[in-house]
């Protein structure tokens, strides 16, 4: 599904990420790890395609296209969906007619018809219930005044209404607290099929207590320094990241 090889990202002419490999396969979650400013949400940006990143080398394959070649709104399109880790508050639209909208230009893309009013409410009470979101929250502005949690809320509803096969979720370091962390945690764990991927980006242990990765990498000054699975998250809460940057630091 994604491939990426060789990946170089600079900001303001200074080279962020360092030549990044990763292979991620339908029906599979990654976690990426790695100790602040390692490039983790560098990384997810490029994913994305925000414009300020400029990839200087390397390449990434989704779904067999040039995912570098696509446009922002083509990559939502075309189902990769990021989660930001600060999401943009559009006061006057509401979450409902914002989806509508995000959507329908889905289906579209798919050569199918927009979803009619009724069929439309039918799908957001059954995501709604999924993910255990309020009524109330999806009728105010987006984003506009909502707490951190409603916020990541939100975007696990984005989620689950636009059915990405690509999800990149950048957890933001900040208070999330347990009830909102675990609402996250499992939407992401009741979305997840056979077809669909996510990459998860965290920077503590305490996410990945509740959703479970197939693999785990470590980001470090722009590389991929170690990957393993589940088990090599338990070892970075236990003794933290300062072993894995002395074994990356005598290897380079
Ligand atoms: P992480 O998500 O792992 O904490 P980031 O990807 O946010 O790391 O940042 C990686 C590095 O890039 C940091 O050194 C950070 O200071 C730098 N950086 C991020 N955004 C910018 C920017 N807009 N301008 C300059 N440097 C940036
Ligand atoms: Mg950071
Ligand atoms: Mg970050």
């Amino acid at each position: 599904m994604l491939s990426i090889k060789n990946l170089h990202a600079s900001i303001e002419g200074k080279e962020i990420l360092k030549g990044i490999n990763l292979e991620v396969k339908p029906g599979e979650v990654h976690a990426i790890m790695g100790p602040n400013g390692s490039g983790k949400s560098t990384l997810a940006s490029v994913l994305a395609g925000r414009e300020e990143y400029e990839v200087t080398a390397g390449e990434v394959t989704y779904m067999g296209q040039d995912l570098l070649d696509l446009a922002p709104e083509e990559r939502a399109r075309e189902g990769v969906f990021l989660a930001f880790q600060y999401p943009v508050e559009i006061p006057g639209v509401s979450t409902t007619n914002f989806l509508k909208t995000a959507l329908n230009e889905v289906r579209e893309h798919k050569g199918l018809e927009p979803l009619d009013a009724v069929s439309f409410l039918t799908m957001m009470k059954e995501k709604m219930k999924l993910v255990e979101i309020d009524q109330t929250l999806l009728s105010r502005s987006l984003n506009e005044g909502f707490s951190g949690g409603e916020k990541k809320r939100n975007e696990v509803f984005q989620m689950a209404m636009l059915e990405p096969k690509l999800s990149i979720l950048d957890e933001t370091d900040s208070g999330l607290d347990i009830d909102a962390l675990r609402i996250v945690a499992n939407g992401v764990n009741k979305l997840k099929t056979n077809d669909n991927a996510t990459i998860v980006v965290t920077h503590y242990q305490r996410l990945l207590d509740y959703i479970v990765p197939d693999y785990v990498h470590v980001l470090y000054k722009g590389k991929i320094v170690k990957s393993g699975s589940k088990e090599l998250a338990l070892e970075l809460e236990e003794k933290g990241y300062d072993w894995i940057k002395e074994e990356a630091d005598t290897t380079t």
